[in-house]
Protein backbone atom coordinates (compact mmCIF):
# COMPACT_ATOMS: atom_id res chain seq x y z
CA UNK A 1 0.00 0.00 0.00
CA UNK A 2 1.29 3.86 -0.37
CA UNK A 3 -0.16 6.12 1.84
CA UNK A 4 -0.52 10.05 0.44
CA UNK A 5 -2.55 12.92 1.55
CA UNK A 6 -5.42 13.03 -0.17
CA UNK A 7 -7.38 16.06 -1.45
CA UNK A 8 -10.48 15.26 0.34
CA UNK A 9 -10.93 13.06 2.73
CA UNK A 10 -13.36 10.91 4.07
CA UNK A 11 -14.89 8.91 7.31
CA UNK A 12 -13.97 5.45 7.75
CA UNK A 13 -17.54 3.86 8.57
CA UNK A 14 -18.14 0.27 7.93
CA UNK A 15 -14.90 -0.54 6.21
CA UNK A 16 -15.34 1.94 3.32
CA UNK A 17 -14.18 5.55 3.15
CA UNK A 18 -17.81 7.64 2.64
CA UNK A 19 -18.14 11.22 2.11
CA UNK A 20 -20.23 12.94 5.21
CA UNK A 21 -24.11 12.91 4.25
CA UNK A 22 -24.09 17.06 4.44
CA UNK A 23 -21.51 16.58 1.89
CA UNK A 24 -19.81 19.80 3.26
CA UNK A 25 -15.83 19.87 4.17
CA UNK A 26 -13.62 21.87 6.38
CA UNK A 27 -10.52 23.18 4.88
CA UNK A 28 -6.94 21.27 6.95
CA UNK A 29 -4.30 23.73 6.56
CA UNK A 30 -0.74 23.41 7.27
CA UNK A 31 0.53 25.72 9.91
CA UNK A 32 3.49 26.35 8.66
CA UNK A 33 2.80 27.52 5.28
CA UNK A 34 -1.00 27.99 5.40
CA UNK A 35 -0.98 25.64 2.36
CA UNK A 36 -4.33 23.90 2.08
CA UNK A 37 -3.59 20.43 2.86
CA UNK A 38 -6.64 18.77 2.41
CA UNK A 39 -10.56 18.89 2.56
CA UNK A 40 -12.02 17.30 5.70
CA UNK A 41 -15.54 16.28 6.96
CA UNK A 42 -17.72 17.96 8.67
CA UNK A 43 -19.76 15.62 9.80
CA UNK A 44 -22.98 15.37 11.49
CA UNK A 45 -24.78 13.45 14.13
CA UNK A 46 -26.25 10.91 10.76
CA UNK A 47 -22.77 10.66 10.26
CA UNK A 48 -21.61 9.68 13.68
CA UNK A 49 -25.09 7.31 13.79
CA UNK A 50 -24.10 5.26 11.07
CA UNK A 51 -20.79 5.19 12.29
CA UNK A 52 -22.13 3.77 16.02
CA UNK A 53 -24.50 1.42 14.12
CA UNK A 54 -21.39 -0.57 12.14
CA UNK A 55 -19.54 -0.42 15.36
CA UNK A 56 -22.27 -2.62 17.11
CA UNK A 57 -23.43 -4.72 14.69
CA UNK A 58 -19.02 -5.80 14.45
CA UNK A 59 -18.82 -6.19 18.31
CA UNK A 60 -22.44 -8.18 18.30
CA UNK A 61 -21.75 -10.32 15.19
CA UNK A 62 -17.70 -10.76 15.40
CA UNK A 63 -14.97 -8.52 17.31
CA UNK A 64 -16.70 -9.32 20.57
CA UNK A 65 -16.07 -13.26 20.11
CA UNK A 66 -12.74 -13.00 18.27
CA UNK A 67 -9.81 -14.81 20.54
CA UNK A 68 -7.40 -12.40 22.46
CA UNK A 69 -4.47 -13.96 20.31
CA UNK A 70 -6.05 -13.31 16.73
CA UNK A 71 -6.54 -9.72 17.78
CA UNK A 72 -2.76 -9.64 19.34
CA UNK A 73 -1.94 -10.77 15.78
CA UNK A 74 -3.81 -7.93 13.57
CA UNK A 75 -2.41 -4.78 16.33
CA UNK A 76 0.91 -6.75 15.69
CA UNK A 77 0.20 -6.07 11.74
CA UNK A 78 -0.75 -3.03 12.01
CA UNK A 79 2.21 -2.04 14.04
CA UNK A 80 4.34 -3.39 11.29
CA UNK A 81 2.60 -1.45 8.46
CA UNK A 82 2.91 1.57 10.90
CA UNK A 83 6.83 1.02 11.14
CA UNK A 84 7.32 0.62 7.13
CA UNK A 85 5.44 3.95 6.50
CA UNK A 86 7.45 5.59 9.47
CA UNK A 87 8.65 8.63 7.58
CA UNK A 88 5.75 9.48 5.50
CA UNK A 89 3.67 9.10 8.66
CA UNK A 90 6.36 11.23 10.17
CA UNK A 91 6.17 14.17 7.53
CA UNK A 92 2.52 13.63 7.44
CA UNK A 93 2.29 14.57 11.27
CA UNK A 94 4.74 17.10 10.76
CA UNK A 95 2.85 19.28 8.52
CA UNK A 96 -0.15 18.78 9.59
CA UNK A 97 0.91 19.84 12.86
CA UNK A 98 3.75 22.00 12.19
CA UNK A 99 5.75 19.99 14.66
CA UNK A 100 9.24 19.35 13.76
CA UNK A 101 9.79 16.22 11.19
CA UNK A 102 12.78 15.20 13.65
CA UNK A 103 10.15 15.29 16.79
CA UNK A 104 7.77 13.36 14.20
CA UNK A 105 10.39 10.73 13.44
CA UNK A 106 11.79 10.20 16.90
CA UNK A 107 8.74 10.06 19.24
CA UNK A 108 5.39 10.65 17.64
CA UNK A 109 5.42 7.80 14.76
CA UNK A 110 7.92 5.30 16.69
CA UNK A 111 5.44 5.83 20.01
CA UNK A 112 2.45 4.79 17.83
CA UNK A 113 4.01 1.38 16.52
CA UNK A 114 4.78 0.81 19.96
CA UNK A 115 1.59 1.37 21.12
CA UNK A 116 0.11 -1.16 19.21
CA UNK A 117 2.77 -3.80 19.99
CA UNK A 118 2.80 -2.99 23.19
CA UNK A 119 -1.14 -3.81 23.91
CA UNK A 120 -1.06 -7.27 21.39
CA UNK A 121 1.53 -8.06 24.11
CA UNK A 122 -0.59 -6.99 26.91
CA UNK A 123 -3.79 -8.85 26.06
CA UNK A 124 -1.87 -12.05 25.16
CA UNK A 125 -0.17 -11.89 28.64
CA UNK A 126 -3.64 -10.88 30.26
CA UNK A 127 -4.46 -12.57 32.92
CA UNK A 128 -7.64 -12.09 35.79
CA UNK A 129 -7.84 -12.91 39.54
CA UNK A 130 -9.37 -15.25 41.48
CA UNK A 131 -10.32 -15.09 45.40
CA UNK A 132 -10.62 -18.08 47.28
CA UNK A 133 -12.79 -17.99 50.36
CA UNK A 134 -14.38 -20.53 52.92
CA UNK A 135 -17.12 -22.12 51.26
CA UNK A 136 -16.74 -20.70 48.02
CA UNK A 137 -14.31 -19.70 44.61
CA UNK A 138 -14.94 -16.00 43.48
CA UNK A 139 -13.08 -15.53 39.85
CA UNK A 140 -13.05 -12.74 38.08
CA UNK A 141 -14.09 -12.47 34.25
CA UNK A 142 -13.35 -9.77 31.97
CA UNK A 143 -15.72 -8.03 29.01
CA UNK A 144 -15.38 -5.95 26.37
CA UNK A 145 -17.68 -2.73 27.00
CA UNK A 146 -18.96 -2.77 23.51
CA UNK A 147 -18.68 0.70 21.23
CA UNK A 148 -16.28 3.45 22.46
CA UNK A 149 -15.63 6.53 21.58
CA UNK A 150 -11.87 7.49 21.30
CA UNK A 151 -11.34 11.60 21.21
CA UNK A 152 -8.33 12.67 21.11
CA UNK A 153 -6.50 16.35 20.46
CA UNK A 154 -4.15 18.20 17.46
CA UNK A 155 -0.84 18.38 19.57
CA UNK A 156 0.52 14.24 19.30
CA UNK A 157 -1.97 13.01 16.82
CA UNK A 158 -1.55 9.52 15.70
CA UNK A 159 0.29 9.33 19.25
CA UNK A 160 -2.51 9.56 21.25
CA UNK A 161 -5.05 8.39 19.34
CA UNK A 162 -2.84 4.88 18.77
CA UNK A 163 -2.76 4.66 22.93
CA UNK A 164 -6.48 4.34 23.15
CA UNK A 165 -7.15 2.77 19.87
CA UNK A 166 -4.59 -0.09 20.65
CA UNK A 167 -5.75 -1.40 24.08
CA UNK A 168 -10.01 -0.53 23.14
CA UNK A 169 -9.21 -2.96 20.15
CA UNK A 170 -7.11 -5.61 22.56
CA UNK A 171 -10.25 -5.98 25.01
CA UNK A 172 -12.57 -6.68 22.21
CA UNK A 173 -14.47 -3.31 22.03
CA UNK A 174 -15.37 -1.15 18.94
CA UNK A 175 -14.47 1.83 18.31
CA UNK A 176 -15.35 4.94 17.10
CA UNK A 177 -12.93 7.77 16.87
CA UNK A 178 -13.16 11.66 16.03
CA UNK A 179 -9.69 13.41 15.80
CA UNK A 180 -9.42 16.79 15.73
CA UNK A 181 -10.25 18.54 12.64
CA UNK A 182 -7.08 20.87 12.98
CA UNK A 183 -4.75 17.48 12.24
CA UNK A 184 -6.47 14.75 10.39
CA UNK A 185 -4.02 13.47 8.26
CA UNK A 186 -2.70 10.62 10.15
CA UNK A 187 -6.17 9.34 11.77
CA UNK A 188 -6.81 8.59 8.02
CA UNK A 189 -3.96 6.76 7.45
CA UNK A 190 -3.97 4.84 11.02
CA UNK A 191 -7.67 3.76 8.94
CA UNK A 192 -6.38 2.97 5.97
CA UNK A 193 -3.46 0.82 7.39
CA UNK A 194 -6.31 -0.82 9.72
CA UNK A 195 -7.99 -1.64 6.64
CA UNK A 196 -5.38 -3.31 4.71
CA UNK A 197 -4.64 -5.30 7.66
CA UNK A 198 -7.89 -6.81 7.51
CA UNK A 199 -9.32 -5.86 10.67
CA UNK A 200 -12.99 -6.85 10.03
CA UNK A 201 -15.33 -3.88 8.86
CA UNK A 202 -17.01 -2.06 11.43
CA UNK A 203 -14.53 -2.57 14.10
CA UNK A 204 -12.77 0.42 13.57
CA UNK A 205 -14.58 3.65 12.32
CA UNK A 206 -12.97 7.09 12.01
CA UNK A 207 -15.64 10.59 11.85
CA UNK A 208 -14.44 13.60 11.14
CA UNK A 209 -15.46 16.91 12.11
CA UNK A 210 -15.78 19.93 14.58
CA UNK A 211 -15.83 18.58 18.55
CA UNK A 212 -19.06 20.50 19.21
CA UNK A 213 -20.96 18.73 16.15
CA UNK A 214 -19.57 15.24 15.98
CA UNK A 215 -17.55 15.09 19.04
CA UNK A 216 -20.69 16.12 21.02
CA UNK A 217 -22.80 13.80 19.22
CA UNK A 218 -20.88 10.87 19.78
CA UNK A 219 -20.00 11.89 23.39
CA UNK A 220 -24.39 11.31 24.11
CA UNK A 221 -25.07 8.42 21.92
CA UNK A 222 -27.30 6.25 23.68
CA UNK A 223 -24.97 3.27 22.14
CA UNK A 224 -22.00 4.03 23.05
CA UNK A 225 -20.64 2.30 26.51
CA UNK A 226 -17.66 4.54 27.33
CA UNK A 227 -15.64 7.36 26.18
CA UNK A 228 -11.90 7.92 26.47
CA UNK A 229 -11.28 11.61 25.64
CA UNK A 230 -8.26 13.51 25.45
CA UNK A 231 -7.75 17.36 25.48
CA UNK A 232 -8.87 20.51 27.41
CA UNK A 233 -10.24 21.21 30.99
CA UNK A 234 -13.16 22.83 29.74
CA UNK A 235 -13.95 20.29 27.47
CA UNK A 236 -13.37 17.40 29.39
CA UNK A 237 -16.26 19.00 31.81
CA UNK A 238 -18.37 19.09 28.53
CA UNK A 239 -17.95 15.54 28.02
CA UNK A 240 -18.36 14.20 31.15
CA UNK A 241 -22.28 16.13 31.44
CA UNK A 242 -23.02 15.16 27.87
CA UNK A 243 -21.97 11.25 29.24
CA UNK A 244 -23.59 11.30 32.59
CA UNK A 245 -26.84 10.78 31.71
CA UNK A 246 -26.27 7.39 30.47
CA UNK A 247 -23.71 6.19 33.12
CA UNK A 248 -20.92 6.27 30.11
CA UNK A 249 -17.55 4.66 31.80
CA UNK A 250 -15.30 7.69 31.98
CA UNK A 251 -11.64 8.46 31.01
CA UNK A 252 -10.46 12.20 30.94
CA UNK A 253 -6.68 13.11 30.10
CA UNK A 254 -6.76 16.94 30.63
CA UNK A 255 -5.05 20.15 30.78
CA UNK A 256 -1.86 20.54 32.85
CA UNK A 257 0.27 23.83 34.48
CA UNK A 258 3.12 21.75 35.38
CA UNK A 259 6.12 22.73 37.83
CA UNK A 260 9.76 21.74 37.37
CA UNK A 261 11.05 22.37 40.68
CA UNK A 262 15.17 22.64 41.05
CA UNK A 263 16.75 22.67 44.19
CA UNK A 264 19.71 24.28 45.18
CA UNK A 265 21.57 20.83 45.61
CA UNK A 266 20.83 19.67 41.85
CA UNK A 267 23.26 19.01 38.56
CA UNK A 268 22.42 22.93 37.57
CA UNK A 269 23.42 22.34 34.15
CA UNK A 270 21.28 18.53 33.93
CA UNK A 271 18.05 20.47 35.27
CA UNK A 272 18.66 23.48 32.81
CA UNK A 273 18.89 21.59 29.84
CA UNK A 274 15.74 19.23 31.50
CA UNK A 275 13.59 22.67 32.11
CA UNK A 276 14.33 23.86 28.24
CA UNK A 277 13.40 20.09 26.93
CA UNK A 278 10.51 20.23 29.55
CA UNK A 279 9.41 23.85 28.58
CA UNK A 280 9.39 23.59 24.79
CA UNK A 281 9.34 20.16 23.39
CA UNK A 282 6.36 20.04 20.67
CA UNK A 283 6.76 24.39 20.99
CA UNK A 284 5.30 23.66 24.26
CA UNK A 285 2.18 21.77 23.29
CA UNK A 286 2.15 18.91 25.17
CA UNK A 287 0.28 18.93 28.39
CA UNK A 288 3.21 16.92 30.23
CA UNK A 289 5.18 20.00 29.12
CA UNK A 290 6.76 21.94 32.37
CA UNK A 291 5.92 25.64 32.18
CA UNK A 292 6.17 27.08 35.62
CA UNK A 293 9.53 26.44 36.92
CA UNK A 294 10.13 26.76 40.28
CA UNK A 295 14.24 27.42 41.76
CA UNK A 296 15.85 27.41 44.92
CA UNK A 297 16.44 31.55 46.11
CA UNK A 298 20.39 30.69 45.96
CA UNK A 299 20.14 29.72 42.26
CA UNK A 300 18.00 31.11 40.26
CA UNK A 301 20.51 33.66 38.84
CA UNK A 302 23.04 31.11 37.61
CA UNK A 303 20.03 28.95 36.83
CA UNK A 304 17.86 30.99 34.70
CA UNK A 305 21.24 32.35 33.05
CA UNK A 306 21.90 29.04 31.71
CA UNK A 307 17.98 28.27 31.08
CA UNK A 308 18.16 31.45 28.87
CA UNK A 309 21.09 30.66 26.90
CA UNK A 310 19.74 26.80 25.91
CA UNK A 311 16.22 28.41 25.08
CA UNK A 312 18.34 31.34 22.60
CA UNK A 313 19.96 28.08 21.28
CA UNK A 314 17.12 26.24 20.19
CA UNK A 315 16.66 26.83 16.47
CA UNK A 316 12.92 27.96 15.36
CA UNK A 317 11.94 27.26 12.13
CA UNK A 318 11.13 25.18 8.88
CA UNK A 319 9.33 21.89 10.61
CA UNK A 320 10.54 20.01 7.44
CA UNK A 321 14.51 21.13 8.48
CA UNK A 322 15.94 18.11 10.35
CA UNK A 323 17.99 20.22 12.57
CA UNK A 324 14.79 22.65 13.36
CA UNK A 325 14.05 22.34 17.22
CA UNK A 326 10.59 24.34 17.23
CA UNK A 327 8.33 24.56 14.23
CA UNK A 328 5.08 26.53 14.41
CA UNK A 329 2.00 26.64 16.58
CA UNK A 330 -0.69 24.20 15.86
CA UNK A 331 -2.48 27.34 14.12
CA UNK A 332 -2.37 31.28 13.54
CA UNK A 333 -5.46 31.51 16.46
CA UNK A 334 -3.69 29.10 18.91
CA UNK A 335 -0.48 31.43 18.08
CA UNK A 336 -2.82 34.57 19.11
CA UNK A 337 -3.39 33.14 22.39
CA UNK A 338 -0.16 32.53 23.72
CA UNK A 339 0.01 36.11 22.65
CA UNK A 340 -2.10 37.50 24.46
CA UNK A 341 -0.47 35.59 27.60
CA UNK A 342 2.77 36.93 26.92
CA UNK A 343 0.72 40.52 26.95
CA UNK A 344 -0.95 39.49 29.96
CA UNK A 345 2.76 38.46 31.77
CA UNK A 346 3.94 42.04 31.01
CA UNK A 347 0.71 43.32 32.29
CA UNK A 348 1.23 41.31 35.27
CA UNK A 349 4.55 42.47 35.82
CA UNK A 350 6.77 40.07 34.39
CA UNK A 351 10.00 40.51 32.30
CA UNK A 352 10.59 38.57 29.21
CA UNK A 353 13.94 36.99 29.12
CA UNK A 354 14.02 36.07 25.82
CA UNK A 355 12.24 35.22 23.00
CA UNK A 356 8.14 35.60 22.70
CA UNK A 357 8.31 37.28 18.93
CA UNK A 358 7.72 36.00 15.95
CA UNK A 359 10.98 35.10 13.76
CA UNK A 360 11.83 36.40 10.35
CA UNK A 361 11.39 33.19 7.84
CA UNK A 362 11.22 33.59 4.30
CA UNK A 363 7.94 32.51 2.18
CA UNK A 364 6.04 30.41 2.59
CA UNK A 365 6.91 30.14 5.92
CA UNK A 366 6.21 34.10 6.90
CA UNK A 367 2.73 33.01 6.78
CA UNK A 368 3.02 29.88 9.48
CA UNK A 369 2.17 30.42 13.31
CA UNK A 370 5.60 30.77 14.64
CA UNK A 371 7.01 32.02 17.77
CA UNK A 372 10.31 32.28 19.80
CA UNK A 373 10.10 30.46 22.45
CA UNK A 374 9.49 32.56 25.77
CA UNK A 375 11.06 32.61 29.17
CA UNK A 376 9.39 34.69 31.92
CA UNK A 377 10.74 36.52 35.39
CA UNK A 378 9.58 38.31 37.71
CA UNK A 379 5.78 37.41 38.08
CA UNK A 380 4.62 35.99 40.92
CA UNK A 381 3.42 32.29 41.08
CA UNK A 382 0.11 32.93 41.73
CA UNK A 383 -0.86 35.26 38.82
CA UNK A 384 -3.08 34.35 35.44
CA UNK A 385 0.59 33.75 33.19
CA UNK A 386 1.79 31.34 36.15
CA UNK A 387 -1.47 29.42 37.11
CA UNK A 388 -3.53 28.85 33.48
CA UNK A 389 -2.28 26.90 30.92
CA UNK A 390 -1.14 28.19 27.90
CA UNK A 391 -0.15 25.69 25.81
CA UNK A 392 2.27 27.12 23.82
CA UNK A 393 6.45 27.67 24.32
CA UNK A 394 5.95 29.68 27.61
CA UNK A 395 8.01 29.25 30.72
CA UNK A 396 7.34 31.26 34.10
CA UNK A 397 10.52 31.00 36.07
CA UNK A 398 9.88 31.63 40.58
CA UNK A 399 11.96 31.65 43.43
CA UNK A 400 11.22 29.88 46.68
CA UNK A 401 13.28 29.88 49.68
CA UNK A 402 12.49 26.43 51.48
CA UNK A 403 10.94 23.08 50.41
CA UNK A 404 7.98 23.32 52.22
CA UNK A 405 7.48 26.74 50.19
CA UNK A 406 8.44 24.92 46.74
CA UNK A 407 5.57 22.44 47.91
CA UNK A 408 2.81 24.64 48.50
CA UNK A 409 4.05 26.82 45.22
CA UNK A 410 3.76 23.87 43.06
CA UNK A 411 0.08 22.24 44.49
CA UNK A 412 -1.33 26.19 43.98
CA UNK A 413 -2.81 25.40 40.88
CA UNK A 414 -6.30 23.96 39.59
CA UNK A 415 -4.08 21.39 37.42
CA UNK A 416 -2.46 17.97 38.61
CA UNK A 417 -1.06 16.44 35.27
CA UNK A 418 2.91 15.99 36.25
CA UNK A 419 5.63 17.19 37.91
CA UNK A 420 9.70 17.20 37.44
CA UNK A 421 11.86 17.30 40.37
CA UNK A 422 15.92 18.08 40.13
CA UNK A 423 17.64 17.19 43.28
CA UNK A 424 20.95 15.16 44.48
CA UNK A 425 19.00 14.51 47.95
CA UNK A 426 17.41 10.83 47.55
CA UNK A 427 15.63 11.12 50.79
CA UNK A 428 14.17 14.61 49.43
CA UNK A 429 13.17 13.39 45.86
CA UNK A 430 10.68 10.63 47.64
CA UNK A 431 9.22 12.91 50.17
CA UNK A 432 9.03 15.75 47.93
CA UNK A 433 7.62 13.66 44.70
CA UNK A 434 5.12 11.83 47.49
CA UNK A 435 3.89 14.99 48.48
CA UNK A 436 3.37 16.47 44.98
CA UNK A 437 -0.70 16.59 43.94
CA UNK A 438 0.51 14.93 40.41
CA UNK A 439 -0.40 12.24 38.86
CA UNK A 440 3.10 11.38 37.71
CA UNK A 441 6.10 12.83 39.06
CA UNK A 442 9.90 12.68 37.74
CA UNK A 443 12.70 12.94 39.12
CA UNK A 444 15.97 14.24 37.86
CA UNK A 445 14.51 14.14 33.91
CA UNK A 446 11.37 14.67 32.03
CA UNK A 447 8.70 12.60 30.45
CA UNK A 448 10.45 9.16 30.31
CA UNK A 449 7.84 6.78 29.41
CA UNK A 450 7.24 3.04 30.68
CA UNK A 451 3.90 2.04 29.08
CA UNK A 452 2.80 -0.13 31.99
CA UNK A 453 2.84 2.42 34.11
CA UNK A 454 -0.04 4.28 35.30
CA UNK A 455 -0.91 7.84 33.36
CA UNK A 456 -3.21 10.25 34.39
CA UNK A 457 -3.66 13.46 36.30
CA UNK A 458 -5.17 14.34 39.33
CA UNK A 459 -7.33 17.59 40.39
CA UNK A 460 -8.45 19.30 37.22
CA UNK A 461 -6.14 17.48 35.01
CA UNK A 462 -8.54 14.73 34.91
CA UNK A 463 -10.43 11.48 35.66
CA UNK A 464 -9.01 8.06 35.73
CA UNK A 465 -5.83 6.39 34.74
CA UNK A 466 -4.57 4.96 31.33
CA UNK A 467 -1.45 2.53 30.69
CA UNK A 468 -0.77 -1.26 30.94
CA UNK A 469 -3.09 -3.14 33.21
CA UNK A 470 -5.58 0.41 33.59
CA UNK A 471 -6.18 0.74 30.09
CA UNK A 472 -6.79 -2.99 29.77
CA UNK A 473 -9.14 -2.28 32.76
CA UNK A 474 -10.75 0.79 31.59
CA UNK A 475 -11.56 -0.29 28.00
CA UNK A 476 -13.32 -4.15 30.00
CA UNK A 477 -15.87 -4.40 32.14
CA UNK A 478 -14.60 -7.18 35.27
CA UNK A 479 -17.29 -9.13 36.63
CA UNK A 480 -17.07 -11.28 39.35
CA UNK A 481 -18.45 -15.24 39.77
CA UNK A 482 -19.23 -16.77 43.23
CA UNK A 483 -19.12 -20.53 43.33
CA UNK A 484 -20.37 -22.28 46.28
CA UNK A 485 -18.29 -25.21 46.98
P1 LIG B 1 -9.92 20.35 22.98
O1 LIG B 1 -10.47 20.07 24.31
O2 LIG B 1 -10.31 21.61 22.30
O3 LIG B 1 -10.28 19.18 21.96
C1 LIG B 1 -9.97 17.82 22.18
C2 LIG B 1 -10.84 16.98 21.27
O4 LIG B 1 -12.21 17.09 21.70
C3 LIG B 1 -10.84 17.42 19.80
O5 LIG B 1 -10.99 16.30 18.97
C4 LIG B 1 -12.08 18.31 19.77
O6 LIG B 1 -12.57 18.48 18.47
C5 LIG B 1 -13.03 17.51 20.64
N1 LIG B 1 -14.14 18.27 21.17
C6 LIG B 1 -14.28 19.61 21.33
N2 LIG B 1 -15.48 19.92 21.85
C7 LIG B 1 -16.13 18.74 22.06
C8 LIG B 1 -17.41 18.39 22.59
N3 LIG B 1 -18.26 19.31 23.03
N4 LIG B 1 -17.74 17.10 22.67
C9 LIG B 1 -16.88 16.15 22.26
N5 LIG B 1 -15.67 16.41 21.71
C10 LIG B 1 -15.29 17.69 21.64
O7 LIG B 1 -8.35 20.24 23.13
P2 LIG B 1 -7.26 20.56 22.05
O8 LIG B 1 -7.47 19.75 20.82
O9 LIG B 1 -7.19 22.04 21.95
O10 LIG B 1 -5.95 19.98 22.77
C11 LIG B 1 -5.26 20.69 23.70
C12 LIG B 1 -5.66 20.31 25.10
O11 LIG B 1 -5.51 18.92 25.30
C13 LIG B 1 -4.79 20.96 26.14
O12 LIG B 1 -5.57 21.48 27.19
C14 LIG B 1 -3.94 19.82 26.66
O13 LIG B 1 -3.47 19.98 27.96
C15 LIG B 1 -4.85 18.67 26.53
N6 LIG B 1 -4.10 17.42 26.46
C16 LIG B 1 -4.12 16.57 27.53
C17 LIG B 1 -3.36 15.41 27.53
C18 LIG B 1 -3.39 14.46 28.67
O14 LIG B 1 -3.04 13.30 28.47
N7 LIG B 1 -3.80 14.86 29.86
C19 LIG B 1 -2.50 15.08 26.38
C20 LIG B 1 -2.58 16.03 25.31
C21 LIG B 1 -3.36 17.16 25.36
P3 LIG B 1 -12.19 19.84 17.70
O15 LIG B 1 -10.72 19.83 17.53
O16 LIG B 1 -12.93 19.72 16.45
O17 LIG B 1 -12.67 20.97 18.57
Amino acid sequence: MSLHVARELHNYVGGRFVPPQSGVFIEDVSPATGRVLSQVPRSGAADVHAAVRSARDAFESNWRWTPPLERAALLDRAADLLERHLDTLAAMESEDTGKPIALARAIDIPRAVHNFRFFAGAIRHDRTDCHEMAGALNYTIRRPLGVVALISPWNLPLYLLSWKVAPALACGNTVVAKPSELTPLTANALAEILHEVGLPDGVFNLVHGLGPEAGAALVSHPEVAAVSFTGGTATGASVAAAAAPSFKKLSLELGGKNPTVVFADADLEAAAQGAATAGFRNQGQICLCGSRVLVERDVIGPFTEALVERVNALKVGDPADPSTDLGALVSLAHRDKVEGYLKLAVEEGGTILCGGDRPRLPAPLDQGAFLRPAVIGGLPSTCRTATEEIFGPVVTVHPFDSEAEALAQANDVRYGLSASVWTRDLSRAHRFSAALETGMVWVNTWMMRDLRVPFGGMKDSGVGREGGAHSLEFFSEARNICVKL
